[in-house]
């Protein structure tokens, strides 16, 4: 059997009418870019995550960037350039996708990089504080593989302070802890609709939430080249802005969001139960408290490698999500890590595995891949 790691056409079909007629209607009301379906998302999206406002951006890569822009983070929205002794700081994890830490050098800030809770594999609260400076202007942390990050313990060390929080929400839409949502939390949140996310669009987009109206009302600016009309521009923004077609394309998969997260769940649940006790293999842990939406479902296995290689021989595609901490990235070597600063990140690295996992997989492609990780391991 053939178990692919995601089957988007598998997700269209069912509905593909709806879709093009969202898409024929985007079309005939102007302005096509950042129109009356993107307020429509805006809305939605906010009320989905329990916040106030949204801001519908071109990615989540670009809302990270312009939430850092907004906050006047870095030296990219119009001040004077940072020498790299007063160059601002934002701290984040070590172990991420590269969006997260490529958003923080491109608004001038350094990113600093903490070591993760190996359990959750989210960034560890108790080491942010050991990384904290005068030149510290912000936490972000990232709400890894779709499991919120210890929300309470950031929020406590960022208000006590002084610091901003924005959340990398691109893997957690929906996800929960205690009773608030994933990008409730933080000054701001970022949701990602890449087609891999849980709420994937055709294309790039993203959503920048928040429950401060002054703060939503900047980005926006800031998501039009800094300018609030006119062609005056008192900061330096982007172009940040969402296309239509996009906007009514996500309303439109919005609605199956919720029983999508419950699918995945339990998907993740019939993982769990069939790889109980497999020797070597390790299953995620969801803990008390959170609602994990598992946009991956990911495992740890000393034998990485040679299973995934194994899953590969027997049809079974597996992902490694991250090979490598952004502490060794070639790019940012400027920053002085080295092999060995985050040991936890670097072991997850080597270790993680994420199977096969979507709200359309069947239990027998559960079933045929937990039984292969049995076989492999046995
Ligand atoms: C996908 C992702 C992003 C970037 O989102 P895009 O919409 O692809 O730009 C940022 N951070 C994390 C953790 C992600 O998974």
């Amino acid at each position: 059997m053939k178990v692919p790691l995601l089957d988007i056409d598998k997700q269209y079909a069912p509905l593909k009418e709806e879709l093009l007629q969202a898409i024929a209607a985007a079309l005939e009301v102007q302005p096509v870019c950042n129109g009356p379906a993107v307020r429509q998302l805006e809305r939605e999206i906010a009320e989905y995550s329990g916040c106030q406002f949204g801001v519908g951006v071109s990615s989540g890569t670009d809302g990270l960037l312009c939430s850092l822009m907004t906050l006047e983070i870095g030296d990219s929205s119009g001040g004077p350039r940072a020498t790299e002794a007063d160059r601002d700081e934002v701290i984040t994890t070590a172990f991420t996708f590269f969006a997260t830490g490529g958003a923080i050098w491109r608004s001038g800030a350094r990113p600093v990089f903490v070591d993760i809770d190996p359990v959750t594999f989210n960034i560890d609260p108790a080491r942010i504080e050991a990384a904290i400076t005068p030149r510290t202007r912000a936490i972000m942390p990232v709400h890894l593989y779709g499991q919120v990050a210890d929300m309470d313990a950031i929020c406590e060390i960022a208000d006590r302070h002084g610091l901003a929080i924005i959340e990398d929400a691109a893997q957690a839409i929906g996800a929960g802890q205690g009773e608030r949502k994933a990008g409730a939390f933080g000054t701001a949140g970022v949701f990602s609709f890449y087609p891999t996310k849980n709420l994937g669009a055709p294309g790039d987009a993203g959503m920048i939430v928040t429950q401060d109206s002054e703060l939503a009302e900047k980005l926006a600016f800031f998501r039009n080249h800094g300018s609030a009309g006119s062609y005056l521009h008192t900061w330096v923004g982007g172009n940040f802005r969402m296309d239509s077609i996009q906007g009514a394309l996500i309303s439109v998969k919005l609605k199956h969001l919720a029983a999508w997260e419950n699918a995945r769940r339990e998907h993740a649940a019939i993982y769990n139960e069939r790889l109980a006790g497999c020797e070597g293999v390790t299953t995620p842990v969801e803990l008390q408290g959170n609602r994990h939406v598992y946009n991956q479902y990911v495992i740890r296995s000393e034998r990485r490698d040679e299973l995934r290689a194994y899953l590969s021989d027997n049809g079974i595609a597996s992902a490694m999500f991250y090979p490598l901490g952004l502490h060794q990235q070639p790019c940012f070597a400027s920053l002085g890590y080295k092999e060995g600063d985050f040991p936890l990140t670097e072991q997850a690295s080597h270790e993680v595995l994420a199977l096969p996992i979507s709200h359309e997989i069947t239990e027998e492609q559960i079933r045929c891949t937990a039984e292969a990780i049995r076989a492999f391991s046995a």
